[in-house]
Protein backbone atom coordinates (compact mmCIF):
# COMPACT_ATOMS: atom_id res chain seq x y z
CA UNK A 1 0.00 0.00 0.00
CA UNK A 2 1.37 3.22 -0.90
CA UNK A 3 0.64 6.87 0.40
CA UNK A 4 -1.98 9.07 -1.45
CA UNK A 5 -0.89 12.52 -1.88
CA UNK A 6 -1.31 15.32 -4.09
CA UNK A 7 0.53 14.50 -7.31
CA UNK A 8 -1.17 16.85 -9.95
CA UNK A 9 0.07 19.64 -7.40
CA UNK A 10 3.44 17.78 -7.08
CA UNK A 11 4.23 17.84 -10.27
CA UNK A 12 4.03 21.67 -10.58
CA UNK A 13 7.01 21.80 -7.81
CA UNK A 14 10.61 21.84 -8.23
CA UNK A 15 12.25 18.95 -6.68
CA UNK A 16 13.29 17.86 -3.92
CA UNK A 17 11.29 19.26 -1.42
CA UNK A 18 9.16 18.12 1.48
CA UNK A 19 5.41 17.92 2.01
CA UNK A 20 4.11 18.22 5.36
CA UNK A 21 0.27 16.37 5.90
CA UNK A 22 -1.11 18.57 8.55
CA UNK A 23 -4.60 16.66 8.63
CA UNK A 24 -2.44 13.69 9.97
CA UNK A 25 0.11 16.41 11.94
CA UNK A 26 -3.54 17.41 14.05
CA UNK A 27 -4.80 14.19 14.26
CA UNK A 28 -1.15 13.54 15.94
CA UNK A 29 -1.34 16.42 17.97
CA UNK A 30 -5.20 15.49 19.36
CA UNK A 31 -4.31 12.04 20.30
CA UNK A 32 -1.48 13.40 22.05
CA UNK A 33 -3.57 15.73 23.86
CA UNK A 34 -6.20 12.87 24.78
CA UNK A 35 -3.80 10.57 26.12
CA UNK A 36 -1.43 12.51 27.77
CA UNK A 37 -4.59 14.59 28.86
CA UNK A 38 -5.80 11.28 31.19
CA UNK A 39 -3.26 11.47 33.43
CA UNK A 40 -3.30 14.16 36.49
CA UNK A 41 0.25 16.82 36.11
CA UNK A 42 1.12 15.16 32.91
CA UNK A 43 2.79 18.51 30.48
CA UNK A 44 3.71 18.19 26.83
CA UNK A 45 6.48 19.93 25.01
CA UNK A 46 7.55 19.45 21.33
CA UNK A 47 11.72 18.97 20.95
CA UNK A 48 11.55 21.35 17.98
CA UNK A 49 14.92 20.07 16.98
CA UNK A 50 12.93 17.38 15.42
CA UNK A 51 11.62 20.14 12.45
CA UNK A 52 11.66 23.87 12.72
CA UNK A 53 9.29 24.62 10.26
CA UNK A 54 7.26 27.46 10.78
CA UNK A 55 3.77 26.35 9.51
CA UNK A 56 4.83 22.89 11.10
CA UNK A 57 5.86 24.88 14.57
CA UNK A 58 2.28 27.06 14.35
CA UNK A 59 -0.09 24.00 14.47
CA UNK A 60 1.98 22.65 16.87
CA UNK A 61 1.87 26.03 18.75
CA UNK A 62 -2.17 26.01 17.86
CA UNK A 63 -2.19 22.55 19.62
CA UNK A 64 -1.30 23.95 22.81
CA UNK A 65 2.15 22.00 23.76
CA UNK A 66 5.43 23.34 25.10
CA UNK A 67 8.55 23.90 23.20
CA UNK A 68 11.68 22.32 24.15
CA UNK A 69 15.26 23.98 22.93
CA UNK A 70 18.49 22.74 22.11
CA UNK A 71 19.83 26.82 20.71
CA UNK A 72 19.45 30.22 21.11
CA UNK A 73 18.17 29.90 17.71
CA UNK A 74 15.57 27.40 18.29
CA UNK A 75 14.38 29.82 21.29
CA UNK A 76 14.14 32.50 19.31
CA UNK A 77 12.37 30.59 16.59
CA UNK A 78 9.57 29.63 18.92
CA UNK A 79 9.23 32.59 20.56
CA UNK A 80 8.22 33.86 16.82
CA UNK A 81 5.86 31.52 16.66
CA UNK A 82 3.87 32.56 19.20
CA UNK A 83 4.62 30.55 21.67
CA UNK A 84 4.44 31.35 26.02
CA UNK A 85 8.11 31.65 26.75
CA UNK A 86 6.77 30.31 30.48
CA UNK A 87 6.29 26.86 28.36
CA UNK A 88 9.87 26.90 26.71
CA UNK A 89 12.82 24.36 27.96
CA UNK A 90 16.47 24.79 27.07
CA UNK A 91 18.86 22.06 27.56
CA UNK A 92 22.17 21.38 25.67
CA UNK A 93 25.49 20.26 27.44
CA UNK A 94 27.26 23.83 25.59
CA UNK A 95 24.60 26.71 25.74
CA UNK A 96 26.88 29.97 25.01
CA UNK A 97 26.47 33.27 26.98
CA UNK A 98 24.30 34.79 24.64
CA UNK A 99 21.80 32.09 24.58
CA UNK A 100 21.69 32.00 28.30
CA UNK A 101 21.04 35.53 28.22
CA UNK A 102 18.19 35.24 25.64
CA UNK A 103 16.82 33.00 28.02
CA UNK A 104 16.82 34.72 30.74
CA UNK A 105 15.60 37.93 28.85
CA UNK A 106 12.67 36.04 27.80
CA UNK A 107 11.67 34.27 31.22
CA UNK A 108 11.76 30.95 29.84
CA UNK A 109 10.11 28.62 32.05
CA UNK A 110 13.20 26.24 32.77
CA UNK A 111 16.98 25.52 31.60
CA UNK A 112 18.16 21.74 31.73
CA UNK A 113 21.25 22.23 32.90
CA UNK A 114 23.99 19.38 31.99
CA UNK A 115 26.97 20.33 34.64
CA UNK A 116 28.00 22.48 37.76
CA UNK A 117 30.26 24.58 35.49
CA UNK A 118 27.55 25.76 33.37
CA UNK A 119 25.30 26.24 36.68
CA UNK A 120 27.43 28.64 37.83
CA UNK A 121 28.00 30.93 34.49
CA UNK A 122 23.56 30.73 34.51
CA UNK A 123 24.34 31.98 38.19
CA UNK A 124 26.69 35.04 36.99
CA UNK A 125 24.98 36.05 33.69
CA UNK A 126 21.28 35.96 36.17
CA UNK A 127 22.89 37.88 39.00
CA UNK A 128 23.91 40.72 36.03
CA UNK A 129 20.32 41.01 34.76
CA UNK A 130 18.94 40.99 38.19
CA UNK A 131 17.41 37.79 37.67
CA UNK A 132 16.70 34.22 38.95
CA UNK A 133 17.07 31.46 36.55
CA UNK A 134 14.62 28.29 37.36
CA UNK A 135 16.57 25.48 36.14
CA UNK A 136 16.39 21.34 36.26
CA UNK A 137 19.17 18.82 36.69
CA UNK A 138 20.14 17.38 34.01
CA UNK A 139 21.29 13.91 35.34
CA UNK A 140 22.15 11.24 33.13
CA UNK A 141 20.54 7.98 34.42
CA UNK A 142 22.30 5.16 33.14
CA UNK A 143 19.85 3.69 31.53
CA UNK A 144 20.62 2.52 27.88
CA UNK A 145 18.11 2.47 25.45
CA UNK A 146 17.92 -0.61 22.57
CA UNK A 147 18.49 1.94 19.50
CA UNK A 148 20.87 2.78 17.56
CA UNK A 149 24.20 3.55 19.24
CA UNK A 150 24.29 6.87 17.56
CA UNK A 151 20.63 8.02 19.51
CA UNK A 152 21.35 6.91 22.64
CA UNK A 153 22.26 9.81 25.21
CA UNK A 154 21.07 8.29 28.68
CA UNK A 155 24.66 5.66 29.42
CA UNK A 156 27.32 6.75 30.75
CA UNK A 157 29.85 6.85 28.83
CA UNK A 158 27.25 9.72 26.83
CA UNK A 159 28.04 13.71 27.13
CA UNK A 160 25.04 14.36 27.93
CA UNK A 161 23.92 15.12 31.44
CA UNK A 162 25.73 14.86 35.15
CA UNK A 163 26.20 11.60 36.64
CA UNK A 164 23.82 10.48 39.53
CA UNK A 165 27.18 10.23 42.03
CA UNK A 166 27.27 13.71 41.89
CA UNK A 167 23.43 14.60 42.03
CA UNK A 168 23.21 15.99 45.22
CA UNK A 169 26.26 17.64 45.36
CA UNK A 170 24.95 19.75 42.37
CA UNK A 171 21.56 19.98 44.08
CA UNK A 172 23.49 21.39 46.92
CA UNK A 173 25.72 23.84 44.91
CA UNK A 174 22.39 25.00 42.80
CA UNK A 175 20.61 25.38 46.20
CA UNK A 176 23.23 27.75 47.55
CA UNK A 177 23.04 30.37 44.31
CA UNK A 178 21.56 32.91 45.38
CA UNK A 179 20.07 33.41 41.56
CA UNK A 180 19.44 30.40 40.71
CA UNK A 181 16.05 28.59 41.75
CA UNK A 182 16.00 24.52 41.85
CA UNK A 183 12.82 23.33 40.31
CA UNK A 184 13.29 19.47 39.55
CA UNK A 185 15.44 16.55 37.36
CA UNK A 186 15.74 16.54 33.86
CA UNK A 187 16.64 12.79 32.01
CA UNK A 188 16.54 12.03 28.03
CA UNK A 189 17.85 8.51 27.41
CA UNK A 190 17.42 8.44 23.81
CA UNK A 191 15.46 8.49 20.28
CA UNK A 192 13.24 5.66 18.17
CA UNK A 193 12.61 3.73 21.33
CA UNK A 194 9.83 1.44 20.89
CA UNK A 195 10.39 -1.21 23.59
CA UNK A 196 7.96 0.37 26.36
CA UNK A 197 10.65 -1.69 29.06
CA UNK A 198 13.11 1.29 28.27
CA UNK A 199 10.98 3.99 29.23
CA UNK A 200 9.81 1.96 32.44
CA UNK A 201 13.26 1.25 33.57
CA UNK A 202 13.50 5.45 33.50
CA UNK A 203 10.78 5.11 35.45
CA UNK A 204 12.34 2.49 38.69
CA UNK A 205 15.64 4.43 37.96
CA UNK A 206 13.80 8.09 38.92
CA UNK A 207 11.76 6.35 41.63
CA UNK A 208 15.06 5.50 43.46
CA UNK A 209 16.49 9.26 42.82
CA UNK A 210 13.46 10.70 44.64
CA UNK A 211 13.40 8.33 47.37
CA UNK A 212 17.08 9.20 47.90
CA UNK A 213 16.28 12.82 47.52
CA UNK A 214 13.56 12.43 50.43
CA UNK A 215 15.89 11.03 53.17
CA UNK A 216 18.03 14.40 52.48
CA UNK A 217 14.51 16.23 52.82
CA UNK A 218 14.80 17.13 49.15
CA UNK A 219 11.35 18.00 47.08
CA UNK A 220 11.30 18.06 43.43
CA UNK A 221 8.49 20.34 41.70
CA UNK A 222 8.96 18.97 38.31
CA UNK A 223 10.08 15.82 36.60
CA UNK A 224 10.78 15.86 32.82
CA UNK A 225 11.72 12.72 31.34
CA UNK A 226 12.85 13.80 27.85
CA UNK A 227 11.27 12.28 24.61
CA UNK A 228 12.86 9.10 22.69
CA UNK A 229 9.14 7.44 21.57
CA UNK A 230 9.88 5.92 17.94
CA UNK A 231 7.69 5.81 15.06
CA UNK A 232 7.36 2.37 12.46
CA UNK A 233 9.16 3.46 9.56
CA UNK A 234 8.55 0.39 7.54
CA UNK A 235 4.49 0.51 8.00
CA UNK A 236 3.53 4.42 7.74
CA UNK A 237 0.29 3.56 6.34
CA UNK A 238 -0.84 1.32 8.61
CA UNK A 239 0.63 2.45 11.33
CA UNK A 240 0.70 6.72 10.46
CA UNK A 241 -0.13 7.61 14.53
CA UNK A 242 2.98 6.68 17.49
CA UNK A 243 1.23 4.65 20.00
CA UNK A 244 0.99 7.90 22.98
CA UNK A 245 -1.01 5.63 24.79
CA UNK A 246 1.33 2.80 25.95
CA UNK A 247 3.66 5.79 26.12
CA UNK A 248 1.38 7.52 28.59
CA UNK A 249 0.57 5.01 30.12
CA UNK A 250 3.87 3.62 30.93
CA UNK A 251 4.81 6.66 32.74
CA UNK A 252 1.24 6.76 34.22
CA UNK A 253 1.76 3.09 35.88
CA UNK A 254 5.38 3.09 36.59
CA UNK A 255 6.26 6.54 37.26
CA UNK A 256 5.37 6.98 41.58
CA UNK A 257 4.49 10.41 41.03
CA UNK A 258 4.22 12.71 44.35
CA UNK A 259 0.90 15.48 45.27
CA UNK A 260 1.18 18.15 42.99
CA UNK A 261 4.55 17.24 40.61
CA UNK A 262 4.50 18.02 36.83
CA UNK A 263 5.60 15.28 34.70
CA UNK A 264 6.88 16.96 31.52
CA UNK A 265 7.83 15.19 28.69
CA UNK A 266 9.98 16.32 25.06
CA UNK A 267 8.80 14.75 22.06
CA UNK A 268 10.42 14.92 18.70
CA UNK A 269 10.15 12.49 16.19
CA UNK A 270 6.99 10.80 17.34
CA UNK A 271 5.17 14.27 16.76
CA UNK A 272 6.25 14.82 13.19
CA UNK A 273 8.02 11.82 11.45
CA UNK A 274 5.08 10.54 9.91
CA UNK A 275 3.39 13.35 8.45
CA UNK A 276 6.36 14.66 6.52
CA UNK A 277 7.69 12.95 3.03
CA UNK A 278 10.90 14.04 0.93
CA UNK A 279 10.01 14.11 -2.70
CA UNK A 280 12.60 13.70 -5.45
CA UNK A 281 12.70 13.29 -9.48
CA UNK A 282 14.17 10.59 -11.06
CA UNK A 283 16.99 11.19 -12.84
CA UNK A 284 18.08 8.09 -14.89
CA UNK A 285 18.23 4.72 -13.89
CA UNK A 286 21.17 3.17 -14.58
CA UNK A 287 21.74 -0.49 -15.24
CA UNK A 288 25.44 -1.39 -13.80
CA UNK A 289 27.20 -4.99 -13.70
CA UNK A 290 25.25 -6.37 -11.03
CA UNK A 291 22.43 -3.28 -9.91
CA UNK A 292 20.26 -1.24 -11.31
CA UNK A 293 20.75 2.22 -10.05
CA UNK A 294 17.53 4.58 -9.66
CA UNK A 295 19.45 8.25 -9.31
CA UNK A 296 17.06 10.80 -8.19
CA UNK A 297 17.54 14.59 -7.71
CA UNK A 298 17.63 14.74 -3.94
CA UNK A 299 20.59 13.48 -1.61
CA UNK A 300 22.13 13.27 1.53
CA UNK A 301 22.10 16.75 1.71
CA UNK A 302 18.76 16.98 1.43
CA UNK A 303 18.09 13.58 4.40
CA UNK A 304 21.10 12.79 5.94
CA UNK A 305 19.56 10.28 8.28
CA UNK A 306 20.18 6.98 6.17
CA UNK A 307 23.92 8.03 5.26
CA UNK A 308 24.32 8.81 9.18
CA UNK A 309 22.32 6.17 11.04
CA UNK A 310 22.00 3.95 7.98
CA UNK A 311 18.30 4.80 8.71
CA UNK A 312 15.33 3.14 6.94
CA UNK A 313 12.82 5.10 4.69
CA UNK A 314 9.68 3.81 3.07
CA UNK A 315 10.50 4.41 -0.64
CA UNK A 316 7.66 4.83 -3.16
CA UNK A 317 7.25 5.53 -6.86
CA UNK A 318 4.33 7.49 -6.47
CA UNK A 319 4.24 8.36 -10.67
CA UNK A 320 4.24 4.34 -11.52
CA UNK A 321 1.77 1.21 -11.01
CA UNK A 322 4.09 -0.94 -12.78
CA UNK A 323 5.85 -4.47 -11.16
CA UNK A 324 8.56 -3.68 -8.93
CA UNK A 325 11.92 -4.10 -10.16
CA UNK A 326 14.67 -4.18 -7.57
CA UNK A 327 17.00 -0.83 -7.03
CA UNK A 328 19.59 0.66 -5.47
CA UNK A 329 17.77 4.16 -5.00
CA UNK A 330 20.92 6.72 -4.53
CA UNK A 331 21.32 10.28 -4.75
CA UNK A 332 23.55 12.70 -7.10
CA UNK A 333 25.99 14.20 -4.08
CA UNK A 334 29.69 13.13 -4.90
CA UNK A 335 29.75 10.33 -1.50
CA UNK A 336 29.60 6.91 -1.63
CA UNK A 337 27.06 7.19 1.63
CA UNK A 338 24.99 8.92 -0.32
CA UNK A 339 22.71 6.11 -1.04
CA UNK A 340 18.99 5.99 0.65
CA UNK A 341 18.23 2.05 0.03
CA UNK A 342 19.97 -0.82 -1.77
CA UNK A 343 18.29 -3.88 -3.43
CA UNK A 344 14.66 -2.23 -2.83
CA UNK A 345 11.66 -2.96 -4.66
CA UNK A 346 9.92 0.14 -6.10
CA UNK A 347 7.76 0.53 -8.96
CA UNK A 348 9.55 0.62 -12.15
CA UNK A 349 10.80 4.17 -12.61
CA UNK A 350 11.22 6.15 -15.47
CA UNK A 351 12.48 9.39 -15.92
CA UNK A 352 10.59 12.33 -14.44
CA UNK A 353 8.85 9.47 -12.04
CA UNK A 354 8.23 11.18 -8.71
CA UNK A 355 9.64 9.14 -5.68
CA UNK A 356 8.62 9.60 -1.72
CA UNK A 357 10.92 8.84 0.82
CA UNK A 358 8.09 8.21 3.74
CA UNK A 359 8.26 8.60 7.10
CA UNK A 360 10.81 12.03 6.41
CA UNK A 361 9.02 14.56 8.61
CA UNK A 362 11.72 14.34 11.96
CA UNK A 363 15.28 14.78 11.55
CA UNK A 364 15.06 15.66 7.68
CA UNK A 365 14.52 19.51 6.44
CA UNK A 366 15.95 20.36 9.62
CA UNK A 367 19.15 18.79 8.90
CA UNK A 368 19.70 19.47 5.23
CA UNK A 369 22.80 21.26 4.04
CA UNK A 370 24.20 22.90 0.90
CA UNK A 371 27.07 20.57 0.50
CA UNK A 372 27.91 20.60 -3.28
CA UNK A 373 26.61 24.14 -3.11
CA UNK A 374 22.99 22.87 -3.39
CA UNK A 375 20.06 24.60 -3.02
CA UNK A 376 18.65 23.94 0.63
CA UNK A 377 14.93 22.00 -0.29
CA UNK A 378 11.85 23.80 0.72
CA UNK A 379 9.18 22.94 2.94
CA UNK A 380 5.20 22.69 2.23
CA UNK A 381 2.19 22.07 4.02
CA UNK A 382 -1.41 20.67 2.44
CA UNK A 383 -2.43 24.37 2.65
CA UNK A 384 0.69 25.41 0.54
CA UNK A 385 -0.79 23.15 -2.50
C1 LIG B 1 16.32 15.34 20.91
C2 LIG B 1 15.75 15.56 22.24
C3 LIG B 1 14.41 15.26 22.50
C4 LIG B 1 13.49 14.67 21.47
O1 LIG B 1 13.81 13.38 21.10
P1 LIG B 1 12.84 12.53 20.14
O2 LIG B 1 13.49 11.22 20.04
O3 LIG B 1 12.79 13.23 18.83
O4 LIG B 1 11.50 12.46 20.79
C5 LIG B 1 13.93 15.53 23.76
N1 LIG B 1 14.71 16.06 24.73
C6 LIG B 1 15.99 16.35 24.51
C7 LIG B 1 16.79 16.94 25.61
C8 LIG B 1 16.56 16.11 23.28
O5 LIG B 1 17.84 16.39 23.08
Amino acid sequence: MKGTFPIEQFRQLKTPFYYYDTELLRQTLRVINAEAGKHEGFVVHYAIKANAHPKVLNVICQAGLGADCVSGGEIQRCIETGFAPSKIVYAGVGKSDWEINLGLDKNIFCFNVESVAELEVINELAEKKGKIARICLRINPDVGAHTHAKITTGLAENKFGIAMSDMEAAIERASQMPNIQFIGLHFHIGSQILNMDDFAALCNRINDLQTQLEKKHITIENINVGGGLGIDYHHPNRLPIADFKAYFDTYARFLKLRQGQKLHFELGRAVVAQMGTLIARTLYIKEGTAKKFLIVDAGMTDLIRPALYQAYHKIENISSEEPTETYDVVGPICESSDVFAKSTDVNKAHRGDLIAFRSAGAYGEIMASQYNCRELPKGYITEDL
